[in-house]
């Protein structure tokens, strides 16, 4: 059993691999201990500070000026589903009034490329807590050559004095994970009782 000290001071083992046991429950003192456990590892980094949560492919369908609302999917059918996470400094400080900017295809595969209701997109602010939430469904899986692309919903993140992040989070179990090229395993969330936790980490700008 390696203990976090050790963990924490082996320059060697000091990858995001071995690492990835690390929880925001045993974030260094300071963080007040506002950051909750997530299934979502945040390793640190040799100096101790978290380490920005990795970037990922914008894709084709990103739409600028999606409406400010935390529910995506009014009347539409599909596996609800809840996701909710942190923003947070890599000193663990809670980002208020960040903005998170999330887009994702239906159940089916397909975005909404056009109409005027932003289907399955939308503009969330964290609280002051750092906290954003919002509901929608299980997004579908589409075509990628002669593969598809896992279910993923794509977001878009930034706060006052930090960098913007383009990313995705994507779902533990789907078969499509293991065959695709832009999937990053830090990025793997877990859902459980159609709910899922994503927190982020953006770097100092
Ligand atoms: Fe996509």
């Amino acid at each position: 059993m390696i203990t976090r000290r050790e963990l924490l001071g082996g320059t060697a083992l000091a990858t995001a691999g071995l690492l990835a046991g690390f929880r925001f429950q045993d974030a260094p003192r300071g963080t007040g201990g506002l950051i909750p456990a997530s299934p979502l590892h945040h390793p640190l980094s040799q100096d101790k500070k978290l380490v920005p949560t990795e970037s990922n492919i914008e894709g084709p369908y990103y739409r600028k000026d999606a409406p400010f609302r935390s529910k995506l999917a009014t009347g539409l059918k599909g596996e609800a589903l809840k996701i909710s996470g942190k923003v947070l400094s890599p000193d663990g400080t809670p980002l208020r009034e960040a903005l998170v900017d999330v887009w994702q295809a239906d159940k089916e595969g397909a975005y909404d490329q056009t109409s005027d209701a932003f289907v399955l997109r939308g503009r969330i602010k964290t609280d002051k807590d750092g906290l954003y939430v919002y509901e929608t469904i299980m997004p579908g899986q589409y075509d990628l050559g002669e593969a598809k692309r896992p279910a993923h919903i794509h977001y878009k993140v930034s706060a006052a004095g930090h960098a913007l992040l383009t990313t995705q989070l994507y779902f533990k179990g789907d078969p499509w994970i293991s065959k695709d090229p832009f999937v990053r395993k830090s990025l793997i969330i877990e859902v459980a009782d159609k709910a899922g936790t994503f927190d982020i980490v953006l770097a100092k700008a």
